[in-house]
This record gives C-alpha cells, structure tokens and sequence, in this order.
C-alpha cells in the first residue's frame, strides 16, 4: 500500500516537471468560436438557389460569347454578378480584373476576359481566396463524357446554350453568398478576403492564370485559396447519391503548403460542420482534369480544390446542366466547410517556423540522443501551441496534444526518425493555424 502510493507520488511529480514553466502555463482554448458558428449558420440555401437561378437564365457564359446583350451571354452576366456583390454589402469592394486574351489554344479569337473581384479589407493584407469560375462550354451533346470516353475537345459554339449550373454556377454562387456572409458579419478578419469568380477556365485556367500571376508579381501576400468547382450535385451519373461528403484536391508532395491547408480545412470541417465531412484527395485533380487551384499552384500559392462527391459526366458541359442536377441543401453544406475554413484561418495567428535560416527543421534528438525535441518561433497573438505527430508511413496526423504557451517541447522516446512532427499556433479563442512539419529540404544530389 504504501509502496504504491509513493509509486503515485513519483509519479505526480513527474508529470509537474515535465508540464510547462509557470509563465506558459496556458488553459486549452476551446476548439469552437461562437461567432464563426453564427456565421457559419447564417449561410442561406435559398438565397444560393434564387442566384443560381438568375444565373442559369443567360443561356450561356462562354468566354467567347455574346458581350453586347444585357440579358444573354458571359457580359450580362458578369455584369450581373458584379452588382449582385456591389448589393450584398457596402463593405465589399467589387471590381473587374480585366485581361487582354489574344487568340490561341482554344481562345479563338482576342477576346477581353474579365474576373469579378470582390475584397472585403482586413487588419493585414495577408489574403485568401475563394474562389469559383462563372464560364461555362457546350461541347455538344455528350459533353464531359464524351471527352472522358477519348472525344476531343473540338470547336465548341461559342453561343449555344451552356448553362453551367453546377459546372460551375455552384462554385460562383457558394462565393457570392461567402460574400455578403463575410461581410455582413459584423466581424473584423485579421486576413483580407477576396472573393473571385473568374473567367476562361473552360479554356485553360485563363482567367485564373491571370491573376495568380499579377499577384505574384505584385508581391501580395495569398496564403490561401479556395477553389470550388463543380460543388452542387449530390448524385452521381452511376446513381449512387452522396449528400454528406465532399472531396478536397491538394497538390503533393505530403506536407506542401496545399496538403496543409487540406488537412486545415478538414480539421476546421469537423469542428463547425460535423454533419459534413471533407474526403482528402492527395493527388492535384480528377484524372485529365485540372481546375482553378492548379494555375495558383503554379505561382507557388498554396490552394485546394474543392468537388462535389459523385459526378454526373452527362451533365457537364453541354446543355444538360441544368439546375436540376443541383441540390441546393448540399451546395449550401459545401458552401459552409468553405465559410468555417476561411473564418477560422482569416482570424487565426500565423503558423508557427520549424526552420532556421537554412531551411533546416529546428529538431533534434536531444536529450537523451533517442527524444524528440521540437523548436519554433512565436507567433503574435498565439496562446499556445498544439503539436502532432505521426508514423513516418502515415499521410495524415495521428496524435496531438496542447503543450501551452511555450516555444519548445520534448516528446520522450520519440525517434525522429520514425515519425513525423508538426505544430500549430493556436490564439485564445482557440482559431488554429495550419500545422508547419518538420521536413527535411529535399536532397542536393
Ligand atoms: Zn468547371
């Protein structure tokens, strides 16, 4: 008896030492903010229904369409979308991103492209996006499933009637209603949001292209982008019916920045919208498809590309798309994994370094030569921090823990050799940054 209650004591004592100094001592922050659940929930599935609507009623947004009438073709409506968002909140700042497309590829003729670009200012001029593609295409009868059984892309007319409810009127209208949700939440976001519904992705991610790359050059800080494309039907071509899932594409390799904002958004899916899960894809895109997030990829931006769970090929680029391949109460569940996201990482600190200046992983095996010793810098506004670890065979993280309001940490007995580790940032109303890994640079052979 009393052997094992000195055992205890032992015991108790260990933990005391072993638990953060007195000055980082830091209660767990609750994982759920109220206010991003007020917003989350304010999202409203008729008012996306009464969008698409309008939406679908000019005929047609091909980029090579008809700009002239205000009731038909991609000019009315993008004029359409522009005012739409100018309506939704006097905070936003709606423009044109206009472009000069000379003729090429399937551009073929000069064509001037215009982006709908709408900012809702924040603390800093960090930025993210979400963004959709309001273009659509009629490639004849089969459409996507001709394509996909060998067909080629051919020579789409430019007027004929394409629809694009869910391909990708989905992805536009979810960011129109982020928009005015955002904006008239009465919330300040310490990131600046920008919601975007581009143009030209039916031939090549043109309007997306775009911008990716003026941002680049302009050296705006974009830490994250959004994309939602083809997000509003919930049954697929093969008839099975899948309403409570979504898929989440992310470029490799695992750890990149986009594979952390995946793994972010699926971690913030499940705390605000439990009754919605986020399937992670770790490969780019579908197979012979590319979508929005690729062209901000190839500007070294991190982005994700959100897509419905089972498609319906028949129903994609021609005149079959149409709003009855859309359920409205699933687009609008799509449209919350997105809001919870974004809110959460527009108002969290900034991830935490795990590297030095050389690009090192700040870890060591110190100090028992066999322990798992992680360093990294403050970041501002943080109340502690959360560390995860995995199997080094693992894609995803397997363990976490809070460890409070400190800059270091050891996991006893931890082989870094075997297993991967990563930590977050986390500020007092428990808004988490993504995880930064400890991951060696890739070889200099
Ligand atoms: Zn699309």
């Amino acid at each position: 008896m009393r052997a094992m209650r000195t055992a205890r004591l032992v015991a108790v004592a260990l933990v005391i030492l072993m638990a953060p100094s007195a000055h980082g001592q830091t209660a767990t922050p609750p994982d759920v903010d109220p206010r991003v659940s007020t917003l989350v929930a304010s999202i409203s599935e008729s008012r996306m229904e009464q969008l698409l609507r309008t939406l679908v009623g000019f005929g047609t947004r091909n980029t090579l369409s008809d700009v002239t009438s205000t009731t038909r073709g991609i000019g009315a409506a993008r004029q359409w979308i522009f005012d739409e968002l100018v309506k939704a909140s006097p905070k936003l700042q709606v423009n044109f991103d206009t472009h000069q497309v000379p003729k090429g590829g399937r551009i073929t003729r000069d064509v001037e492209l215009r982006n709908v670009v709408a900012i809702l200012p924040g603390r800093t001029p960090r930025r993210i996006y979400v963004s959709g593609h309001y273009d659509t295409v009629n490639l004849g009868a089969q459409g996507q499933g001709g394509l996909n059984a060998g067909g080629g892309y051919g020579n789409p007319a430019d007027n004929a009637d394409a629809p694009g409810a869910d391909d990708d009127g989905s992805g536009t209208v979810l960011v129109m209603e982020l928009a005015r949700v955002f904006a008239e939440s009465g919330m300040t976001f310490d990131a600046t949001l920008v919601f975007t519904a581009v143009a030209g992705e039916e031939q090549g991610l043109i309007g997306a292209r775009a911008h990716a790359r003026a941002m680049k050059a302009a050296n705006i800080p974009v830490q994250a982008v959004f994309n939602n494309d083809i997000v509003g039907g919930s049954t697929g071509g093969d008839g099975i019916v899948d309403g409570a899932t979504i898929r989440l594409y992310s470029e490799g390799p695992e750890d990149s920045p986009s594979r952390a904002l995946a793994i972010f958004t699926q971690r913030m899916a499940a705390r605000y919208v439990p009754s919605h899960r986020i399937r992670l894809m770790a490969r780019r895109d579908r197979f012979g498809r590319g979508g929005d997030h690729t062209a901000w990829n190839l500007e070294g931006f991190a982005a994700v590309g959100f897509r419905e769970s089972r498609e319906n090929y028949s129903m994609q680029h021609n005149a079959n798309d149409t709003i009855d391949g859309v359920s409205f109460a699933y687009l609008a569940q799509n449209a919350r994994v997105n809001a919870a996201a974004m809110a959460v990482l527009a108002l969290a600190p900034p991830p935490p370094v795990v590297a030095n200046e050389r690009g090192a992983p700040t870890i060591d095996r110190q100090p028992s030569g066999y322990d798992a010793h992680l360093r990294w810098t403050a970041s501002p506004g943080a109340a502690g921090y959360r560390i995860f670890w995995r199997q080094a065979w693992a894609p995803d993280w397997e363990h976490e823990q809070f460890v409070g309001n400190v800059t270091e940490y050891t996991l006893p007995h931890a082989n870094v050799d075997d297993w991967v580790f990563g930590v977050a940032a986390v500020d007092p109303d428990g808004h988490e940054s993504t995880i930064s890994a400890y991951v060696a640079p890739p070889p200099a052979y």
